[in-house]
């Protein structure tokens, strides 16, 4: 009689584990896919791209990759969900910038953090007025200003202080008037200047979801919660989630 018992019991017990990787599996295939580009001048992409923002987003279930070969970008895009541009290394391949436009066609989400908010690419004005809807050629001195959320209501805005002081370089975004519409989610000031440029915006291309991220010199920004709670909240917006 006992032995009768226990049998189903332990059928059960398996098919419990069974239905428990099964859901884990399931759940995983849903960690948001985030490619990262870096790689260039002026910047650590290795320290805050690679290694930092990288943590950042895999802590929050992302599965991310991170290459400084901008000719793989094309490779890669097809198991992407998200591209997160930092690079101000050219990206020659005509091919590459062809698959990142595609991909912005076809719907997906991109971020452009800090050094890919540059005019980097005189050969490829398309980039600026497209995908970046404008861009700086300035910036301050690296030191201490004020980022200001003035959209509350925003997902990517979702449990931002209103107001903090850090320290970064000041990038000097403009939209360009001829480039794509951009909607201003955070801006920057600095005692001395009335100058308020955009820090955190969205990019109104007409298919894709597009971020722009114009802080993260250094850690100043990218180790701080104000910074990882944008990108983090970047990244499930801009994969539609
Ligand atoms: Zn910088």
């Amino acid at each position: 009689m006992k032995i009768k018992l226990i049998i189903p019991a332990l059928l059960i017990g398996l098919l419990a584990v069974s239905c428990s990787a099964q859901k884990k599996a399931a759940s995983a295939g849903k960690s948001i896919r985030v490619l990262i580009v870096g790689g260039g001048s002026s910047h650590d992409f290795d320290k805050w791209y690679k290694g930092v923002d990288a943590e950042t987003l895999r802590k929050d279930g992302a599965t991310v990759i991170y290459t400084s070969n901008t000719d793989s970008i094309a490779y890669y895009l097809p198991q992407t969900d998200v591209l997160y541009l930092s690079n101000n290394q050219p990206i020659k391949n005509e091919a590459d910038r062809k698959a990142i436009f595609a991909f912005a066609d076809a719907g997906k989400g991109l971020i452009l953090g800090h050094p890919a908010l540059w005019y980097n690419w005189k050969d490829w004005p398309e980039y600026n007025a497209v995908l970046a809807g404008g861009g700086a050629t300035s910036h301050d001195k690296y030191g201490a200003f004020e980022e200001t959320v003035v959209n509350t209501t925003h997902p990517i805005t979702k449990d931002l202080e209103p107001k903090i002081t850090l320290q970064d370089e000041r990038y000097r975004y403009e939209h360009a008037p001829t480039a794509t519409d951009i909607d201003v989610l955070v801006t920057n000031s600095v005692a001395g200047s009335d100058k308020v440029y955009p820090s955190i915006f969205i990019v109104k291309h007409p298919k894709a979801r597009i971020v722009g991220i114009a802080l993260g010199h250094d850690g100043g920004s990218h180790d701080i919660v104000f910074y990882q709670t944008i990108l983090r909240n970047s990244v499930k917006w801009a994969a539609g989630k």
